[in-house]
């Protein structure tokens, strides 16, 4: 067997052969590694993927292998199957799609001598210690833990030990109490309620085995704490647990949650806010077998564990589970396919499941288990609608809403207001003309933000700023206006009503920063704060004992998407900022503007009847036939004109004609954003009844599609898009 089979991160669909050169030594147990090799006369890191004798190649043809990395354990098998079927699935390349599985610094040519990993994972670990003393007993632990695993050489170790030396100086420095101060005892676990308890005795009753569990219940029902026993049996068996949440920003608070209960695992966090040597770092311990628990994102789906026990997809319905370029993968999809694979329990839990989900719990392929009660004694926030017909906003805020903020303010409480668009206004129009200022790149309005040196017009989807134009483009008329509310705006409005309250805004302007983040939330938790004015970022998963009531603005625009997934995203968003109010001992209230408040998803809300809301929509797509009832691809192409993206399509649905059987073909659409950057953009929808119908059509029309002559145009094919 002379002959070494690559993955390579290139576009081409296969692996590549290469030749194992005399006195290089690989066996089957090297599958896995990573190898060096030229490609072009460049050199890159592959995967070791098979071995064989025969090549399609000459041996003349046939290229060297230049090195191996023998300082790291092997890809698992079960990754290495994982990439593969997510490369088949989603019709992605293998070798791209095995390669995205490590860690970016891993791909670069030249990096990470042997003793480098240790030394990321003091960087990391330092870092840490430095910018978070409260934590710091853990860091030295966990820094402690590091210098005795990881391969050192000893002519590190002394350079290592001084940084550490000078990371606890300077931790005792600023530090009052000592630091040196014995880890706090684990916190006693709360005693389960019956659902709870029933949902752990099922689950732990065949942890042996694949099941899927969609685990249902509303926004402090106790999911987390269901989760954290399932944890407790697998540490005690010494097998790993995945954790999958959907946002980077609610890792430190689960972490320290985790942390807590169990002190002595090793826990590891995996998504891409990590600074280069700590995901590196992170993503090793996973390789070598240091993690007991790993948290991450969406890209922590595909960690390397050779030990999994569970997995936990955290708000198993939201969408930043799926990835949206290169790989387009669904995390949670793919999670799923993994606990089978490995034959272990799946948890996928949520107080508003993906229709998907709902309807497989329906139809049997996930066990449903319902947490219907908050824990803990809290109730219900009360939802209210505010009928905006009889109660007009002025500046955005109806009477009822100000009335309540007003009565929250006065009882020390805090409130949120929640609106779903950043910016200081979506629109700048002229009064005279009607003309809307438009992106000249995009099929877009800039949206109009407001900045320390004045306002400016932002293009959303392209990145364009540029100074608002002082008369109309259109008319030449001086009478420009801003039209519609963002967060900037709200936040104007709410210090001119609240001149004394302290009001902060958090949207993905002002989190930008690292570590801002975590500075709000402090500032929540310690009072400091009156009325919280944010996106959705806000509405997820964050934990504000204080805050007792919830507005929200300008919700009703996604009634009136032509995106048929918008309903069932508001539905979720609304259940979700809902559960910000009152938890722990303050009840809370609800008050949604709505100009429909008949509408059939309020009503559903303000009973918190998720139920209904999801058989009435399951009813909706099954009479359309869309998703879950079908399964779709989408074709998308994007080029500098119209015509050569519309031309592609309609050759490759020329293809798709020839070839379809039991699968529908669409005409090739507009996007709805039709023009991003200057570059046009359109889409094909294909759908089948069967997945496995639609799976085969796909691979033999992407064959056919990469003969096509595409010139000009990149196109890709979106499996299970969420996006239209
Ligand atoms: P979810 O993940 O569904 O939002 P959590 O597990 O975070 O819910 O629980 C919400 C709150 O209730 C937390 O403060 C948690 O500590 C508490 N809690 C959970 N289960 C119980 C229980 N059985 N008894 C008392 N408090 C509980
Ligand atoms: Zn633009």
């Amino acid at each position: 067997m002379r002959i070494a089979e690559v993955a390579l991160d290139n576009p081409l669909p296969s692996h590549f052969d290469y030749l194992i050169p005399p006195g290089l030594q690989l066996s089957e147990a090297d599958i896995g590694r990573r190898v060096r090799v030229s490609v072009r006369s460049r050199e890159q890191w592959g995967i070791l993927v098979g071995l064989t004798d025969a090549s399609a190649l000459t041996p003349e043809q046939l290229k060297p292998i230049l090195a191996v990395d023998r300082s790291l354990p092997p890809l698992p098998h079960a990754v290495l199957a994982l990439a593969s079927f997510a490369a088949d699935y989603y019709h992605h390349p293998f070798g791209a799609s095995l390669l995205a599985v490590l860690p970016p610094s891993l791909k670069r040519p030249g990096t990470l001598r042997p003793s480098q990993p240790a030394a990321y994972a003091l960087t990391a670990a330092g870092r840490e210690l430095a910018s978070r003393l409260p934590a710091r007993a853990t860091a030295q632990r966990r820094l402690a833990e590091l210098l005795l695993q990881g391969p050192v050489p000893a002519a590190q170790l002394a350079e290592l030990r001084t940084t550490l030396r000078d990371w606890l100086r300077r931790g005792l420095a600023a530090a009052a109490p000592p630091p040196l101060a014995p880890t706090p005892p684990p916190e006693p676990p709360p005693v389960l309620n019956a659902a709870q308890a029933e949902a752990v005795d099922r689950i732990l009753a065949q942890a042996g085995h694949y099941t899927a569990w969609l685990l249902f219940g509303v926004t402090g029902s106790g999911k987390t704490e269901v989760y954290l026993r399932l944890i407790e049996r697998m540490l005690s068996e010494g097998r790993q647990t995945l954790v999958l949440v959907p946002e980077i920003h609610l890792t430190p608070q689960l972490t320290e949650r985790f942390r807590r209960r169990f002190p002595a695992a090793r826990l590891v966090s995996l998504h891409s806010g990590l600074a280069d040597g700590a995901r590196t770092a992170n993503w090793l311990a996973c390789l070598e077998g240091r993690a007991d628990i790993v948290l991450g994102t969406r890209l922590a789906v595909f960690a390397p564990l050779e030990r999994l026990g569970l997995i936990v997809v955290d708000e198993e319905h939201d969408p930043s589970y799926k990835q949206m370029e290169g790989l387009r993968y669904h995390a949670r999809d793919v999670a799923v396919w993994r606990a089978r694979a490995a034959n272990v329990p799946v948890v996928l839990g949520s107080a508003t499941p993906a229709l998907e989900s709902w309807h497989n719990a329906q139809a049997g392929r996930y066990q449903r288990l319902s947490l219907p009660e908050r824990a803990g004694g809290a109730a219900l926030p009360q939802i209210r609608l505010i009928d905006t017909r009889a109660d007009r906003p002025r500046q955005g805020l109806s009477s009822a809403l100000v009335a309540a903020l007003t009565a929250n303010l006065e009882r020390g409480e805090q409130s949120l207001v929640f609106i779903n668009r950043r910016g200081y206004a979506p629109t700048l129009f002229c009064n005279a003309c009607g003309h809307v200022v438009h992106c000249p790149r995009c099929a877009a309005h800039l949206v109009l933000h407001r900045e320390r040196t004045g306002f400016r017009l932002q293009c959303h989807h392209c990145g364009l700023t540029r100074r608002p134009p002082e008369t109309c483009p259109e008319c030449g008329a001086l009478d420009l206006r801003a039209s519609g509310h963002g967060t900037q705006r709200l936040e104007e409005t709410l210090a001119q009503q609240f001149p004394r309250a302290r009001i902060l805004r958090v949207d993905r302007d002002t989190v930008m920063r690292r570590g801002h983040f975590e500075a709000v939330r402090d500032a929540v938790h310690e009072g400091e704060v009156d009325i919280l004015v944010g996106t959705q970022i806000l509405a997820k998963g964050h934990d504000f004992p204080r805050l007792t009531l919830v507005g929200v603005v300008g919700a009703d625009a996604a009634l009136l998407s032509a995106d048929y997934r918008a309903g069932e995203r508001l539905f979720a968003q609304l259940m979700q900022v809902a559960g910000r109010a009152g938890r722990a001992e303050h009840s809370g209230q609800v008050l949604v503007q709505t100009a429909f408040p008949a509408h059939p998803l309020y009503q559903a809300l303000i009973r918190h009847d998720y139920a209904a809301y999801a058989a009435r929509a399951l009813r909706e797509r099954r009479e359309a036939g869309f998703p879950p009832y079908q399964r779709q691809a989408m074709l998308r192409a994007e080029a500098s004109s119209d015509q050569a993206a519309q031309a592609f399509l309609e050759a490759a649905r020329t293809e798709a004609l020839a070839l379809a059987s039991g699968v529908t073909v669409f005409d090739p659409a507009p996007a709805l954003l039709a023009r991003v950057a200057h570059k046009a953009r359109w889409q094909l929808l294909v759908q089948s009844r069967s997945r496995a119908r639609l799976q085969g059509f796909l691979t033999h029309w992407v064959a056919r599609l990469r003969a096509l002559p595409a010139r000009a145009v990149n196109w890709v094919v979106d499996v299970d898009p969420i996006e239209f």
